[in-house]
């Protein structure tokens, strides 16, 4: 199947409220635009040395959401342009982000990433953690950004009840601040092994890669 029949086929599965991120890291400039010219905009990339020269050459239109963990010194390449960062994984790199965004003039949105996978390797955030940050005012003292919500990866597994439960957890945790906060609106969570388990469980923005442009290298 080409990239505009993949979009088009989870578009019509993808509830109305819930985006889709087409992640488009190892993918080519060429296939890129595929994808864009079929309609998609938001496009999803983790490393700033890819996201770079793809945002030099590919129409400005497009909206780059970076969603891999990002080194601090790495913040001042995207801050200008960087729709939204998924993978906040830190106060420090809160606080960087929000640097960088105050000598841009700009607010960056960002959502925190939340660990609640059972492996080792993943970032992010436990909930205390993240619950501490978000209590002590951080739009007070980090004014150039917003936090919108949250983002997780679940588990690397073929048993469905522990992604299940996994995404359960979150939407749970995040429904808390949903409620107190209207800018806290979006929960990013699901890939192409697990989005629709993800959506069912109250996901608001599925970041898919090989679903849309074929299995990587
Ligand atoms: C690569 C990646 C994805 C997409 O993975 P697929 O399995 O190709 O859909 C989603 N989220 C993050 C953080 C990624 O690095």
């Amino acid at each position: 199947m080409s990239i505009a029949e993949n979009i088009s086929l989870i578009k019509q599965q993808l509830p109305e409220a819930a985006t889709l991120i087409a992640v488009s890291k190892t993918k080519s400039n060429e296939q890129i635009l595929e994808a864009y010219n079929a309609g998609q905009r938001d496009f999803g990339e983790n490393r700033v040395q890819e996201l770079l020269p793809k945002y030099e050459a590919l129409p400005k239109d497009i909206r780059w959401h970076l969603i891999g963990h990002l080194q601090t010194n790495k913040v001042k390449q995207i801050a200008s342009f960087v729709h939204l960062i998924h993978s906040v994984d830190s106060e420090k790199l809160l606080a960087e982000i929000n640097k960088e965004a105050g000598k841009c003039n700009r607010v960056i949105p960002v959502l925190l990433q939340i660990f609640i996978a059972q492996e080792e390797t993943k970032f992010g955030f436990s909930f205390e953690e993240a619950e501490a940050l978000i209590s002590a005012s951080p739009e007070t003292k980090y004014p150039n950004i917003r936090i919108e919500g949250f983002m997780g990866m679940a588990t690397n597994t073929e048993h469905e009840d522990q992604v299940r439960k996994e995404f359960h957890g979150l939407k749970e945790f995040f429904g808390k601040f949903e409620i107190r906060n209207p800018k806290f609106k979006i929960l990013s969570m699901g890939m192409s092994s697990d989005w629709k388990i993800a959506v069912a469980e109250g996901s608001t923005m599925i970041r898919v890669g090989s679903s849309v442009f074929g299995n990587r290298n």
